[in-house]
């Protein structure tokens, strides 16, 4: 099955509820960053909740999200946008932490910090948000976030299960928001609903899928809207690898001209590998002093 995420209203248009199935994508993650058990539970978690909240704005909205905290994963940052694509990276990919039970012991992985979402409308400055992390289990940190940062009372659901082989068997979940106009009634009943409900773990080993979890949650009393397909993308290039490497400038680009010959840089989103020889190093020398003569008659 290919992961997907399923939208809906709930409770005459008072509440949304995205359900999403990301098994796929946090397993590609977890091959292309060599992630252990915990690393794979936090960024995998992190993932899911990035790539259902890319999918709650409109337009060519990109967001990234980033966990900087003080635990042994070292932080870990996203990126997504409207069309269920999400890319990420970890701190420190091998960390294996677990409970005498085998649930693995991801708020102590995170540890204490902050989550920042930056917003990039591209048509004006970017915009960050930032809450303080809870527990560090990643779904209570978002939907304090929410709450908090901006004023949507949310609830957030993720389960990400791992196989003894270390392969993701499964992952997803769920955010949940009140919209205006919701009733005290229906708020309590939504509380009591969650409370009574299988963990999202739970359900992920049961195989539920993104339409069954919303059935959970909301008895039936919910309107299905559009579906869309997820996928791990990374939007990297050899033309943005050129513009970070002009930022260097002359000075430097001519020094590893000399001392190597050839540059060669990896995307740590998704580990391509980009090189650059001799006579593209030189090309990038003639653009880099092009960019100081503009630079200095801009100035002058
Ligand atoms: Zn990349």
């Amino acid at each position: 099955m290919n992961d997907y995420l399923k939208k809906a209203y709930a409770f005459d248009g008072t509440v949304r509820i995205y359900a999403a199935n990301t098994t796929n994508l946090v397993e590609e993650a977890r091959e292309i960053h060599d992630l252990w058990p915990t690393s794979t539970s936090a960024l995998g978690r992190l993932l899911t909740v990035s790539v259902i909240m890319g999918a709650m704005y409109k337009g060519e909205q990109q967001l990234t999200i980033r966990v900087e905290s003080d635990g042994p994963i070292k932080g870990m940052i996203t990126t997504t946008n409207p069309h269920g694509e999400v890319r990420g990276q970890i701190g420190n990919p091998h960390i294996f932490l677990d409970y005498n039970d085998k649930t693995l012991k991801v708020g102590q992985a995170v540890g204490n910090g902050s989550i920042h979402v930056t917003k990039d409308l591209k048509v004006r400055d970017m915009f960050t948000s930032t809450a303080q992390i809870q527990t560090g289990e990643i779904a209570e940190d978002f939907a304090y976030y929410f709450t908090k940062s901006e004023q949507i009372p949310s609830a957030v659901g993720l389960g990400i299960q791992v196989d003894e082989d270390n392969s993701v068997n499964a992952a997803g979940g769920f955010i949940l928001q009140i919209m205006p106009g919701c009733t005290e009634e229906t708020i309590k009943l939504i509380e009591q609903r969650l409370n009574e409900i299988p963990k999202v773990s739970e359900m992920l080993k049961d195989k539920k899928t993104p339409e069954e979890m919303i059935n959970l949650i909301t008895q039936g009393n919910h309107k299905f809207l559009e579906e869309m397909p997820l996928n791990y993308k990374c939007n990297c290039s050899k033309e943005k690898f050129e513009s970070s490497l002009l930022t260097l400038g002359v000075r430097e680009l001519e020094e590893l001209l000399e001392e190597d010959g050839r540059i060669e840089t990896t995307c740590h989103f998704c580990n391509t590998n980009y090189q650059f020889n001799k006579e593209e190093i030189k090309n990038l020398i003639e653009l880099a002093k092009d960019n100081t003569t503009t630079d200095k008659k801009e100035t002058s």
